[in-house]
């Protein structure tokens, strides 16, 4: 019988997973008990595979009388061998720069410099130049990651990037163990939005398990352990076979005191749309168009764009389709952004093509909605202006009407001055999962952040005052951060006059249930008391023991993988700023605001 092997870690998405071992980090080999990138030899390696693959390719189509073709691909194939692409990716890895990133930015550098020369057949191959640079950083990325297997599987990486989760969502995926990352990444948040359990900060000895190996990850354990024994296996997948959320009716979905809420939901992907829908969300209120891009080596083209949201916004004839633009900053910061001086919103609007081809497709995608576009990360009045008049170029191109404009509430000062801000926008939504983590002085990919913060009275207090901004203005208020599905902060948005929530996808059916037992009047009441978060936010939780440890306590061959990766692990848990002690409101104090449901209090308590 094989011995057991267990791996703590952070439980980051409820659930019970059970599938393979599948070790998805890319162009890693062993090196002293440690992993690594890609060296120069085989950067230099990937682009000549490229260079011949496409030379091979082109053989190919000339040989079948497919001249013009040929000549094109033939292009390609001297592109990959040319040393003014090769050589300073090779140099950039050479000096310690992940493979990936060194070909993205030398081709990156290579089409900028295409792309400004004044002979227009010239500056075209900026495009080829990205293409190419794409290939040999999917070689090395595809080189030695097997593929998934065909069973079910969990994802194991030393860093979960939550474009692995959408890509493999429908393909197997049963869970995910990330070695670094907390709650409030964006991998985290996506496996919440797909009901994968998930775990971060978790024991990098994970990283040695070998593939095909079965598995149970239990998020509510904090465990992914290889090898079971027989009696947790079947404890698990009874387990597994039990915990659906019933379905629970949404349409016209009000509060126990009859106040109408419009429940949608968060996505990324297609996946996620068919679950939220499925789920009884009334639309999407908040899809996060980077997400599919951020292992991208350059801008997303309209065929991308359409390649990602095509599939989304078809689903939702007619219904509510907040689209956010690029928000490449953070955690989702692809390739070929790191190395400049500007990210996210900021970075956009000076690539200006990069917006317009943005916009063109979502106003083709998503013509059949009800259609609204959202900014991320707004600091200023300038940025809203330039987004409008971009969205109103493309709309007239497009023969259309702009939809709505709205922007995200994220940023402390922007929420701050929110009243400056209603008057140019059409919508507010407000993204507690920045401003929460900006507001107490936390990093977001600190393990100790948690939607459940967003009850802060620092918080809370800045939020009322964007509900009365955009009040004031007469203007709609939505809050799509990852609080508006939290047990103790959704009781708090309701109470002050939030009526529009949008949240994970897997999580509309739970958050429709507390929404419809939240009775408002009380909600309103509460006032802040010494709550515990503060306390607690330093502490990982230790998950409570539940049934199935009888089971497991009965085998004898359990290994305690390591000690430090219990949820405290080898990262710190402790805030970039501390937190002063902070009166916040607590369940007890908030008595019958807050409906009591198993299963979100109980991931609440775990994350
Ligand atoms: C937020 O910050 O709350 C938000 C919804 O945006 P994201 O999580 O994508 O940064
Ligand atoms: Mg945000």
């Amino acid at each position: 019988m094989t011995t057991p092997s267990r791996y703590r870690g952070q439980p980051v998405s409820e659930g019970i997973g059970l599938g393979e071992i599948y070790q998805g980090d890319p162009s890693l080999t062993k090196e002293n008990g440690h992993r690594r990138a890609a060296t120069e030899d085989e950067v230099r390696a990937a682009f000549a595979a490229v260079a011949r693959d496409r030379a091979a390719l082109a053989a190919e189509l000339r040989e079948k009388g497919h001249d013009q073709r040929a000549a094109i691909v033939d292009i390609a194939a001297l592109i990959a061998a040319d040393p003014a692409l090769v050589t300073p990716a090779v140099e950039a890895a050479r000096a310690g720069a992940d493979g990936a990133d060194a070909v993205a930015q030398a081709g990156e550098a290579q089409a900028a410099l295409l792309a400004a020369l004044p002979d227009p057949d010239l500056a075209q191959r900026a495009g080829d130049v990205r293409q190419v640079a794409q290939a040999v950083a999917d070689y090395l990325g595809h080189k030695s990651a097997a593929p998934p297997p065909a069973a079910k599987f969990i994802l194991v990486r030393r860093e979960v990037d939550p474009a692995d989760l959408i890509r493999l969502a429908e393909a197997g995926l049963a869970g995910a163990v990330s070695v670094g990352g907390g709650a409030s990444s964006h991998a985290a948040i996506i496996a919440r939005g797909l009901g994968l359990p998930m775990l971060a900060g978790a024991d990098p000895d994970v990283l040695d398990t070998p593939n095909g190996h079965h598995a149970i990850l239990d998020a509510g354990l904090g465990e992914l352990i290889v090898d079971p024994p027989e009696p947790e296996l079947i404890a698990a997948q009874t387990a597994t076979a039990t915990t659906q959320e019933p379905r629970f009716a949404t349409d016209n979905l009000k509060t126990a005191d009859g106040q109408p809420v419009t429940l949608l939901c968060n996505v990324a992907s297609a996946a996620e749309t068919r679950l939220g829908l499925a789920g009884g969300a009334a639309g999407v209120g908040l899809l996060r168009t980077e997400i599919a891009f951020t292992t991208a080596a350059h801008w997303p083209t309209t065929a991308d764009h359409l390649t990602q949201l095509g599939p989304i916004l078809s689903q939702l004839n007619q219904k509510p389709a907040v689209v956010r633009l690029l928000d490449f900053s953070g955690d989702k910061v692809p390739p070929f952004q790191r190395s400049q001086p500007d990210q996210g919103l900021i970075a956009l609007l000076k690539a200006p093509n990069a917006l317009r081809d943005q916009l063109t497709v979502i106003l083709r995608a998503g013509r059949a909605t009800r259609l609204s576009v959202l900014v991320p990360m707004v600091r200023s009045l300038d940025e809203v202006a330039a987004v409008r008049a971009a969205l109103a170029e493309a709309a007239a191109e497009a023969g259309r009407e702009p939809p709505r404009l709205g922007i995200m509430v994220e940023v402390a000062a922007t929420a701050a001055n929110a009243a400056a801000f209603a008057p140019a926008v059409d919508f507010f939504s407000i993204g507690t999962n920045d401003l929460t983590s900006e507001v107490l002085g936390l990093d977001r990919a600190d393990q100790g952040t948690r939607p459940a913060l967003a009850a802060d009275p620092r918080v809370q207090s800045l939020i009322q005052h964007v509900v009365e901004a955009a009040a004031a203005s007469n203007i709609t208020v939505s809050v799509c951060g990852d609080a508006a599905a939290d047990p103790l902060v959704l009781p708090l948005l309701l109470g002050r006059g939030i009526r529009i929530l949008s949240v994970g996808a897997a999580r509309v059916p739970q958050v429709a249930r507390l929404i419809a037992d939240t009775d408002t009047r009380v909600a309103r009441l509460c006032r802040p008391s010494l709550g515990q978060l503060s306390a607690d936010r330093t502490t990982p939780p230790r998950p409570a023991p539940r049934s199935r440890d009888t089971a497991r306590a009965a085998s004898d061959t359990r290994r305690t993988s390591s000690s430090r990766a219990s949820g405290a692990s080898s990262r710190s848990a402790a805030p970039t700023t501390p937190i002063a002690p902070a009166t916040t409101p607590s369940r007890d104090t908030m008595g019958a605001a807050i409906p009591a449901s198993p299963t979100v209090a109980s991931w609440s308590s775990t994350a």
